[in-house]
């Protein structure tokens, strides 16, 4: 067992916030960003449109506030809105002395439009916006002598001077309980090694891969909510899920987003029937395809229930071939190389979990209810996105949050408490047992999107709990017996957050934003929701 190492700032994920944080931190403190595998993993590197800022000239920061109070369908912290709104010009203009190659017009930065934006708004690198600033922050971190990348390097909890299960297991009771460090498996060597540091940032991003449809990275198995909601911090809001109404389907492409754009551009919902394509959307919405993303994904939900489908067909074919091949050049390629002709065959498509709203209740410093303890990025739940997340609001949340985050830590500078080596002992997980944890994790990720996805009730609700509850017993009795691998850690970690969100589910008896159950009365804020998002094209 080797001894632990001390840092003043352990930032756990390499995201846009993770990466954020450690390049305000560096230059006065040391600082290690540990990662799950390598420095440029994670959500923000597939980000496509943009990131959101009242810059335009017309534009203003209280129309950015009201647009967002208008997604989140009541439930925004007002004051959560307004700082992130008026710290995302400074944050834009952070990332462009780093050097991101944002698209220009003129000498002005260009700004494209989104749904549910009142103004143009979105500022992007072409289509490929989150890839641009995450090459640009992983060679800045890889150039500063004070940060200590440890890629390879997967969270298993967070080290506290209180126990869990006694005293300071509840956030009303953490007290003075701080959060001293951490332990992390190094997949490389398969050993758990310990971390000590007085200040540890989660940034470890959302938990799409909770749900068997999802447009999210395999990282994204919601580590950090379910490490801070074990260590005793609140977790709130996670009914909220954003569903992205079209994904690829088909068994070689995971994760890949058809852009609204098609929809935009004339592209029609049908289903895959001996009729050549039933189209269905206009029986669900007077605006048809161009309804809002949340009234499209529970259409498509509803049509594959009903039909016993796996997928519904997304038909563009109307266009002319050069038309498609120049307004959707990746989406072309993308799915040629699948074997799919979008130009004269349509895509098969399913709706996707997208976006967490919820995650580790912060402040505006990005403080949890445990002390030492700082959560940033779509592992947070800051109050900014309320019940649904306003597109492009997302990237800039984690670099307004990272900021204030290293802004507090810098401010309050604590020495390292030394933590003894934690023990992680047992046998080696292999065979049979190996095999029953990527079962569990198939069976869990199915039966989330089946009973606790676009559209619940409250016998799937109860019907999901008790299954999740099945699971969570089996999965605890091979941790406490097998030493930890990445894949074992991950199903842990999905468990608890599948718990998080059906018990927030099944206590949401109303319908609002993203939540919607059909035991639950029809009120105003499925209209409120509704108005979002109605030009929801390209948006991300
Ligand atoms: C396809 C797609 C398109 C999107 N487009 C947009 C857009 O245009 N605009 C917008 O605002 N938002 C967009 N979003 C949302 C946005 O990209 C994310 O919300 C944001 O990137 C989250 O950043 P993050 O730093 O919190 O997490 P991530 O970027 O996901 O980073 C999380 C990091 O934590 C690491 N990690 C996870 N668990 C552990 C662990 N246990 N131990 C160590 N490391 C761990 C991961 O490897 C990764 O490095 C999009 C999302 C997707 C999936």
């Amino acid at each position: 067992m080797t001894a632990s190492q001390d840092f003043d700032v352990l930032i756990v994920g390499s995201g846009l916030a993770g990466l954020s944080a450690a390049l305000h931190l560096a230059p006065t403190l040391r600082v290690a960003v540990l990662t799950k595998r390598q420095l440029a993993d994670g959500a923000s590197g597939w980000a496509q449109g943009g990131i959101a800022a009242a810059l335009a000239e017309g534009d203003s920061f209280n129309a950015h506030v009201d647009d967002t109070l208008v997604a989140g369908a009541g439930l925004c912290d007002p004051a959560a809105v307004r700082f992130t709104v008026e710290h995302a010009p400074p944050s834009i203009a952070w990332l462009q002395a780093l050097g991101v190659p944002f698209s220009q017009e003129g000498d002005a930065l260009h700004l494209t439009r989104e749904g549910g934006h009142s103004a143009r708004r979105i500022v992007h690198a072409t289509d490929a916006t989150g890839a641009a600033v995450q090459d640009t922050l992983v060679a800045r971190v890889r150039a500063t002598p004070n940060i200590t990348v440890l890629e390879h390097h997967t969270l298993v909890d967070l080290v506290t001077s209180c126990v869990p299960g006694q005293a300071g297991h509840q956030p009303d009771q953490l007290g003075t309980a701080r959060c001293l460090g951490l332990t992390a498996l190094d997949t490389a060597t398969g050993q758990v090694r310990t971390f000590a540091a007085p200040h540890t940032i989660l940034a470890t991003g959302g938990a799409g891969q909770v749900y068997l449809h999802t447009t999210n990275p395999d990282t994204a198995t919601g580590d950090g909510i379910a490490a801070a909601c074990r260590a005793g911090c609140r977790v709130t809001h996670m009914e909220f899920i954003q569903f992205h109404p079209t994904s690829l389907h088909h068994p070689q492409a995971r994760s890949f987003l058809i852009s609204e754009a098609v929809r935009g551009e004339g592209g029609q919902l049908k289903l895959p029937d001996s009729a050549g394509g039933t189209r269905f959307m206009p029986a669900h919405d007077a605006r048809a395809e161009l309804a809002p993303r949340d009234i499209v994904a529970r259409a498509i939900d509803h049509e594959m229930k009903t039909h016993g489908l796996p997928c519904v067909h997304l038909d563009i074919t109307h266009q002319p071939a050069e038309f498609i091949r120049a307004h959707f050049p990746t989406i072309h390629a993308r799915c040629l190389a699948l074997g799919i002709d979008i130009t004269r065959a349509p895509i098969p498509v399913v709706p996707a979990a997208h976006y967490t709203c919820g995650g580790v209740r912060t402040d505006l410093r990005g403080r949890t209810d445990l002390a030492g303890l700082h959560a940033i990025g779509e592992t947070a739940c800051t109050g900014l996105h309320g019940a649904n997340r306003l597109a492009s609001n997302s990237l800039v949340e984690c670099m307004v949050f990272a900021r204030a985050a290293a802004h507090d830590i810098a401010q309050h500078p604590q020495p390292v408490t030394h933590v003894p080596p934690v023990r992680h002992e047992g046998r080696t997980l292999a065979g049979s047992e190996a095999a029953a944890v990527a079962r569990h994790r198939d069976a869990l990720r199915r039966l989330m999107w089946d009973d606790v996805g676009i559209v619940r009730s409250n016998a799937r609700l109860a019907r999901a709990g008790q299954g999740v509850a099945l699971l969570r017993r089996d999965v605890h009795t091979l941790w406490t017996r097998f030493a930890p691998t990445r894949e074992l850690l991950e199903l842990r970690n999905l468990v608890e957050v599948a718990e998080l969100i059906v018990r927030s589910a099944q206590a949401r008896a109303e319908n609002r934003g993203l939540h919607f159950s059909t035991d639950n009365p029809e009120r105003p804020d499925v209209a409120l929701s509704a108005t979002v998002a109605d030009a929801d094209l390209g948006a991300a």
